[in-house]
């Protein structure tokens, strides 16, 4: 009989022991996830728009589409990881203020892109694109870097996520955006972002797929967080 109380006693205890345990650990588990402040303010570009569609991909689709589809897929992730965010357009416009012709419309339309990343507290750009060129073999992300700081670190990163993510084996490496005019007179941080050629049958139909337009997006949207997490 005794030994049998014993046991009981001894059972109450270690359940009282493990309670305390566990209900400790829910209070530091619930302390350790607050909700993290993000400081930083996204601006996501998709590259041209409206009377600019930029490049054409060899099923015919425009660049401009491409560009607007895969951004507001990043908007979403951002807003989902908490950050506040701005997108120089989201719908298939240009955002000129004045002009007549294709070309003065473009200037315009870029000097108010850079208008609104400059006006943007604690910005960070990233510009959406898509690459083209006149032979069908080369594929491949790549990532040009503005000229403010942090810009290339991120932009090394995020070629490194690119080739281990999304295109296994790519040689192509981060390089600095010069004569465009976006990431020549932005102040802040910034990257424009080359998906992907348009002119490769083969990368064309993934860029046109949601499940790696989704793929693209969390490799963007995680290295980019975790860039700022560290800087
Ligand atoms: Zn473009």
């Amino acid at each position: 009989m005794k030994g049998k109380w014993i046991c009981i006693y001894g059972a109450v205890i270690v359940g009282f022991i493990l309670f305390v345990h566990w209900s400790n650990r829910a209070v530091t588990t619930a302390v350790e996830y607050q909700p993290i402040e993000r400081k930083h303010c996204i601006i996501i570009d998709p590259g041209h728009g409206g009377v600019d569609g930029g490049a054409t991909s060899c099923t015919g689709k425009l660049e401009s589409s491409f560009n607007l589809e895969i951004s507001l897929r990043l908007n979403d992730l951002f807003h989902l990881m908490g950050y506040d965010t701005v997108m120089t357009r989201k719908s298939d416009t240009s955002i000129y203020t004045k002009g007549e012709t294709i070309a003065q419309k473009k200037v315009s339309d870029l000097k108010e892109r850079v208008r609104i990343v400059n006006e943007t507290e604690n910005a960070l750009l990233l510009s959406i694109h898509q690459n083209n060129f006149s032979d069908g073999r080369y594929s491949g992300g790549q990532i040009f870097y503005g000229k403010e700081e942090g810009s290339e670190a991120l932009a090394k990163r995020l070629q490194e996520a690119f080739v281990v993510n999304l295109n296994p084996g790519s040689k192509r490496q981060s390089k600095k955006a010069n004569g465009v005019y976006l990431m020549e007179h932005i102040q802040c941080t910034g990257v424009l972002i080359e998906c992907g050629f348009l002119s490769n049958v083969q990368e064309e139909a993934s860029l046109r797929s949601l499940e790696y337009q989704k793929q693209l997006c969390c490799v963007i949207a995680a290295t980019v967080s975790r860039f700022l997490s560290n800087t």
